[in-house]
């Protein structure tokens, strides 16, 4: 019997009130690992009763007090470090050593909470006005939420998360049901740093739940990862009932490529960005724009060296590349690979019918390069979300920069040239929020904003970085005379 996951309510394990439980499945094993509720608007309304209960007391807690927490869980995501990683390899299938940059990553953003004693100070005028101070303070609001996605199970709650709570409100994460585990681990750690009850909260489950939260009339605000069309549902609905909300959506992201480019680190990065977790990241370059001489010798090197790519089970260290995430993900990428095809891009690499040995019945599908592809095409507009190449050649740099702004996303895009003058225009001209100069995966420190434009963002504040503080904190205006 495996596991039925439970909720985390109130600072206690809890079951779901759910009557439909879905399978938690290992993509390279097709193997059942758990079983998760589809939890209903009850059990949202629970955890979000439990975390405004939990509000007040917690949003007196010093604010130092609060931060305390974040060194005891950073000292615990270290602790815990293989266990957690390996956890992501099991319900996501990326290797291990991806799951363990995506710990890492996760961690920044624990680390980065650190600061939110100072970067949560307000400001202050005197004599904005004879006699008249002026104060504008930070102060939390109330009960947050996050719905996130697969792809990213431990790292993307964590962007969120750190900072809503040290910031003084209180949290919900629902997380996406194809990947449930790894908050599960996070909030048995959560469980054992003994938080105030309430403070934080676990609601597994799919569109019932999301909606409940979206509707709930005590969230005050929502961060949202995953696809364009739900991002946009989620902005909407949110926006609806009066909250704040920040949605991050999908990505078809473009890697120029000048002949005057240093082209081993063009090739080298744009394989890490086209197949590094079997291209399911938001931002896995999926289109090549190589401009003029470039494309001949691209093409054929990209061909050779994707083509050696070690494709297998991820907890086994040699793996170059794992699983997508489900055999339906895996029949849609192979799908969209026959559109390509029958819209006349030409077959340079074929990745479909893979067969791992000893995982026979994994999701796997290899590396795969598409020649002569037409910027109108499907397989250059549409996100895939799987190990699939696209490479347009192209006359011009202003040609290229025409192409990628044609894309209704705006998530990321790159440039490999050794001209600053290139390097200068792509960044001014190009409509995306993470741009890379010469780096193949433009991903944002925690530091600082994760950019996104177009259908890749509904909302104005950013997660991560100073905008994650404006987003989860009001400011609040004292204007003061005393006489
Ligand atoms: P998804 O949109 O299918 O699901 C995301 C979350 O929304 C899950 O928790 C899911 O249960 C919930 N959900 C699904 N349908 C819903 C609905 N109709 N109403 C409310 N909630 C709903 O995304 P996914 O397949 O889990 O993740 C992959 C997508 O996420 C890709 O498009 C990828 O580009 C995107 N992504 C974006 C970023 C970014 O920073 N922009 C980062 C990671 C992933």
């Amino acid at each position: 019997m495996v596991e039925k996951l439970k909720n985390y309510i109130g600072g206690e394990w809890v079951d779901s009130s759910a009557t439909e439980y879905t399978p938690v499945v290992n993509p390279a094993t097709c193997e059942v690992i758990a079983e998760v509720p589809d939890s209903p608007a009850a059990d949202v309304d629970a955890a979000v009763s439990a975390a405004k209960e939990a509000f007040w007391e917690w949003r007196t807690t010093p604010v130092l007090s609060r931060a305390q927490y974040m060194y005891r869980l950073k000292a615990l995501l270290e602790e815990r470090f293989e266990e957690i990683s390996r956890t992501i390899v099991e319900e996501n299938g990326k290797t291990i050593d991806e799951a363990r940059g995506e710990a890492r990553r996760g961690i920044e953003s624990v680390d980065f909470a650190m600061a939110v004693p100072s970067l949560m100070q307000g400001y202050k005028t005197e004599d904005i006005s004879s006699g008249i101070d002026e104060t504008a303070e930070r102060q939390p609001l109330g009960v947050f939420a996050a719905i996130t996605p697969f792809n990213f199970p431990m790292m993307v709650p964590l962007w969120f998360l750190p900072t809503a709570i040290t910031t003084g409100n209180t949290f919900l994460v629902k997380p996406s049901p194809q990947t449930p585990l790894s908050m599960q681990l996070l909030y048995e750690l959560l469980d054992e740093l003994d938080l105030p009850e309430g403070v934080v909260n676990l609601v597994h489950g799919g569109i019932p739940a999301s909606t409940a939260v979206m509707e709930h009339p005590d969230v005050v605000g929502v961060s949202f990862v995953g696809s364009s069309a739900v991002a946009k549902i989620v902005y909407e609905t949110c926006a609806k009932h009066g909250k704040r909300v920040q949605a991050q959506g999908g990505a078809k992201n473009y890697i120029a490529v000048m002949p005057d480019a240093n082209m081993e680190a063009s090739i080298v990065n744009i394989l890490g960005s086209a197949y590094g977790c079997a291209g399911q990241r938001c931002l896995a370059g999926s289109v090549v724009v190589a401009v003029g001489d470039a494309y001949d010798k691209l093409q054929e090197e990209l061909k050779d060296r994707a083509a050696k790519l070690r494709v297998g089970m991820g907890l086994e260290e040699t793996t170059q590349m794992g699983t997508v995430i489900s055999e339906s993900a895996r029949e849609r990428i192979e799908g969209m690979i026959e559109e390509g095809l029958k819209e006349g891009a030409e077959l340079v690499l074929d990745g479909r019918g893979v067969k791992v040995e000893g995982f026979e019945k994994g999701s796997f599908v290899g590396p795969t390069i598409l020649g002569g592809v037409k910027k109108d095409m499907t397989v250059a507009q549409e996100e895939i979300f799987g190990p699939v190449l696209s490479m347009i050649k192209v006359d011009s740099f202003d040609e290229a920069v025409e192409v990628i702004n044609n894309s209704r996303y705006g998530n990321a895009a790159s440039i490999f040239t050794s001209n600053g003058r290139y390097a200068r225009e792509f960044k001014y001209r190009v409509q995306a929020g993470n741009i890379g100069i010469n780096i193949g995966v433009a991903a944002a420190q925690a530091s600082f904003p994760f950019g996104g434009q177009k259908d890749s963002f509904f909302g104005d504040l950013h997660g991560q970085g100073p905008d994650s503080i404006d987003f989860y904190t009001d400011r609040k205006v004292l204007i003061e005379r005393w006489y």
